[in-house]
């Protein structure tokens, strides 16, 4: 359908007795008609509100959209179904939400009478932060046969690249309002077939899922749409059965494809079993990282360069400090370390052992197994003899005289 017709719909729809509140004082001078946000939608907003701030979960995943159906959106149920679960556990004190009616082009389509497309203002303080955070973003409501409005959040443009026989196929999901987001959007649909090949014959696995993958502008509504207690910076994220989300900065857009590859490799990761999340948290992105080594130029070599440094200061973390996410107040010193020290460990494991070992060693843990059984599946060895031979490696890194060459 063309956007013009669905803009004009759009301004129509204040006519029709369903829509606006009856203001009580007429206005003074004309002014031209406003877009009113639909009765509906409006009681679900409060409702909304009423659901986070008395952290009823249930409550609020009957306001969403389900997961199939004609309104169906399996990933965004399965995000917002972690988004609940993280303002359960840690409560919000402020959250408010305000809709100003928005007529979207440019790819998006617009209001109807059962669809509503707004701009919508999110506002929101959890008791232990100092702050009041906001996002805004251009959202949908949708209404069931029924008469109910459901959110089904952002009111993105998506750009479908169909499976093939070696493809299984990728969804982009994005605001084309702006050009960076857009042309980066074509970048990724387009890279995705090659990083998925990548990754699936690295990590010896080939997930069938169609990846979606969401591009956001802003680090404040990339970190509302994971949870609402977020505050560390990032540039992306992935979780299993949610999509791959990226944020759109100079640097991402130039590495796109090493952005996608590691997130990817969460994908690829998770297939394991629903364990895998539960796997430390250095090995999870120790292993996204070294798939996604090759997308990232001089990546290895400065790896390298670090852990010698580590190693020679006596900076190597212990593995139970890396293990966690996020990691205890007291290892915060260590944030680096996850991605970096455990990449170098499994890129050691494949050079002594193989790929083929590695992954199994990955698969293992991924499973539930402990780092010492997995090893000694996998190696043969127990876990702290893996430990301490990867720990002489990297001493030797950074003392290359005969004497202690092996
Ligand atoms: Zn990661």
């Amino acid at each position: 359908m063309p956007s013009t017709f669905l803009l004009i719909l759009a301004f129509l729809l204040p006519i029709t007795p369903l829509y606006g509140q009856p203001t009580t004082t007429p206005p003074t001078t004309p002014q031209a008609p406003t877009p009113a946000v639909p009765a509906g939608v409006a009681g679900l907003l409060t409702q909304i509100e009423r659901a986070v701030l008395a952290q009823d979960k249930p409550a609020y995943m009957a306001l969403v959209v389900p997961e199939a159906g004609p309104l169906g959106d399996q990933v965004f149920r399965t995000e917002q179904g972690r988004w609940a679960d993280d303002w359960v556990k840690n409560r919000v004190e402020v959250y408010k939400l305000k809709a100003t009616p928005a007529e979207p082009g440019r790819g998006i389509q617009g209001s109807g009478p059962d669809r509503f497309v707004c701009r919508l203002k999110t506002t929101w303080k959890l008791p232990t932060s100092k702050r009041t955070r906001s996002t805004e973003f251009d959202a949908v409501f949708v209404r069931t046969e029924a008469g109910a409005w459901l959110y089904a959040g952002e009111a993105w443009c998506t750009a479908e690249h169909p499976a093939t026989a070696t493809f299984a196929g990728a969804r982009v999901k994005f605001n084309p309002a702006d050009a960076v987001v857009a042309k980066t959007a074509s970048i990724a649909g387009a890279a995705m077939p090659e990083v998925r090949a990548h990754v699936d014959d690295f990590l010896g696995v080939k997930p069938t899922v169609v990846q979606e993958i969401k591009l956001y502008r802003s680090l404040a509504h990339l970190q509302h749409s994971i949870w609402l207690s977020y505050t560390e910076p990032l540039g992306g994220w992935n979780e299993p059965g949610e999509a791959i989300k990226v944020l759109v900065t100079p640097d991402s857009v130039r590495d796109i494809r090493g952005y996608l590859a590691h997130e990817y490799a969460h994908v690829a990761t998770f297939v394991h079993g629903p364990n895998a999340t539960d796997a430390p948290w250095w090995l999870l992105e120790g292993i996204a990282e070294l798939a996604s080594a090759n997308y990232r130029p001089g990546a290895t070599e400065a790896r390298q360069r670090t852990i010698a440094d580590w190693a020679a200061q006596d900076q190597l973390a212990p593995w139970e400090a890396i293990a966690p996410f996020p990691l205890k107040p007291e290892d915060e010193q260590y944030d680096r370390h996850v991605y970096t020290q455990g990449e170098d460990m499994l890129a050691w494991q494949t050079e002594q052992f193989g790929a083929q070992a590695r992954n199994a060693f990955v698969a293992s843990v991924c499973k539930g197994d402990s780092l010492d059984v997995a090893s000694t599946k996998a190696f043969g060895k127990p876990w702290a003899a893996i430990d301490a031979s990867w720990r002489n490696a990297a001493a030797l890194l950074v003392k290359p005289e005969p004497e202690n060459a092996p």
